[in-house]
């Protein structure tokens, strides 16, 4: 029996493991390498696998570092089934259409500069054909037989909609191991999701270690902090400028504008324009899966509400729409992608509004090294875009308890909870988070794979 590690070992993109027992191959992720140049190149590289070899793909959640390989696995021979809950196969579906809508506009694009043969990564056609590939959905909590002497159960780890850690427990030569891999893990305080459901015992735990250095603030003081930006900007007449990530952050931001609004903290004749078509997409599906939220979310969606629902909400998918925007000069929030400022709308809305001292720019989410929006949080003055040197003279606001990760405490109570595994592979974080992480574990084995690493189980 063996674990190999082909992705976010010693980083936090490209997840994709695969265990090896009995001469079957089950892979966990397939995740897109994101960042720089260099991460972004390892994409194109061989898997580490022959992808026609691997008999079941486990998908833990939809972000595009966890499921972004997908559709090039599938163009690359995998012909097996793809087991995930309802909710992840839907966001997967929208995640992994615009990435290849991406890589086609890439190509496109390289072609242009004199590129002949450029060619995407993978195509409309390959996300397509991967969509064919998965199985019946997996319902949190229920064992699922992939063959005799391997089954798969499905864990909620509040972390996106739909995302689940998943215990795997396979048997070779009459010995079963408990195999445990905690996908990503969502912090206890979430407005849509439950809290991530304690793991079960395990013999070998495979975590993510994230924000294994750091614990974050607490969320309801980043809420009022929130509502407090935009109740300043609205009484400065500017407009607020939001980006953010299309998954659960849009719609955990539109719950808390609407909680703000009832509350008498925002004003609700505040127009608000969600400029994201994933971000669009993502909300509807959201209405689709109360079974994957918390009870008092799903019960006001049951009860036919609409937790996103504000008087002046308008959902701009055109991009003629989206356009329209950059005439409107006073009292608007504009959410739009990318949240790190690195491409997407955001970067016009920006450039529309940046210079102006009544303005403000919200940042909600983690902030890469060396991206716009970090640059911007960092304190420049002036930032090029499109070719321009924009001011900022926009009031900056930085909001850091929105995490969609479990913070340093969280991590430590969860892998606790998995018992005393002989053996904790630490991966998806940073190396200096994971080692400060792999500093407050007792009592297991601890491993920390490089790219390709083979162990023995
Ligand atoms: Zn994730």
């Amino acid at each position: 029996m063996h674990i190999s590690f082909h992705g976010a070992a010693g980083e936090v993109t490209g997840s994709c493991h695969l265990v090896t027992a009995a001469g079957r191959r089950i892979l966990v992720d397939c995740g897109m390498f994101q960042g720089g140049h260099e991460l972004h190149e390892l994409n194109r590289a061989d898997f580490g696998f022959e992808p026609d070899e691997i008999d079941v793909l486990l998908l833990t959640h939809a972000h595009l570092d966890h499921c972004g390989r997908i559709p090039l696995l599938v163009k690359r021979g995998f012909h097996g089934q793809i087991i995930c809950t309802d909710a992840t196969r839907d966001l997967a579906r929208v995640v992994m259409l615009d990435s290849a809508h991406l890589h086609e506009e890439e190509a496109r694009r390289r072609k242009h500069h004199g590129d002949r043969d450029a060619e995407p990564l993978y195509d409309t056609m390959d996300a397509l054909d991967s969509l064919d590939r998965f199985g019946p959905p997996a319902d949190f909590g229920k064992p699922i037989r992939l063959w005799d002497g391997a089954r798969a159960t499905f864990h909620d780890a509040g972390h996106i909609l739909g995302s689940a850690s998943i215990l795997l427990e396979v048997t070779e030569n009459d010995r079963t191991r408990r195999i445990l891999f905690s996908g990503d893990i969502g912090p206890q305080d979430r407005p849509l999701l439950n809290p991530p459901a304690p793991p079960t015992t395990a013999d070998i735990v495979v975590m993510e270690t994230t924000y294994g250095d750091r614990d974050h603030r607490a969320l309801d003081t980043s809420v009022a902090e929130f509502h407090e930006a935009v109740q300043d900007a609205a009484d400065r007449g500017g407009n607020v400028i939001i980006p953010t990530f299309a998954l659960e952050r849009a719609q955990e931001l539109l719950f808390f504008l609407r909680e703000g609004m009832e509350a008498g903290t925002i004003h609700p004749a505040t127009r608000v324009f969600l400029d994201s078509p994933m971000a669009i997409s993502a909300t509807q599906l959201f209405r689709r899966h109360p079974e994957a939220m918390k009870p008092e979310v799903s019960e006001i969606i049951r009860s036919g509400r609409d937790p996103f629902k504000l008087p002046e909400l308008h959902f701009t998918r055109d991009a003629s729409e989206s356009m329209a925007l950059n005439r409107i000069r006073s009292g608007a929030i504009i959410m739009a992608g990318s949240g790190m400022c690195t491409g997407g709308r955001v970067r016009h809305h920006l450039r529309h509004n940046l210079a102006h001292s009544d303005c403000s720019v919200i940042f909600v989410g983690f902030a890469a090294e060396g991206t716009l929006a970090r640059i911007i949080i960092d304190g420049a003055r002036s930032v090029k875009l499109f070719g321009d040197h924009v001011p900022v003279r926009a009031r900056i606001h930085t909001i850091n308890g929105f995490s969609a990760h479990a913070g340093r405490r969280e991590l430590l109570d969860w892998h606790r909870a998995a018992g005393t595994p002989d053996r904790t592979f630490l991966n998806h974080g940073e190396e200096d988070a994971r080692h400060k992480f792999a500093g407050a574990l007792k009592d297991t084995k601890i491993e920390m794979p490089t790219l390709h690493q083979t162990y023995s189980l």
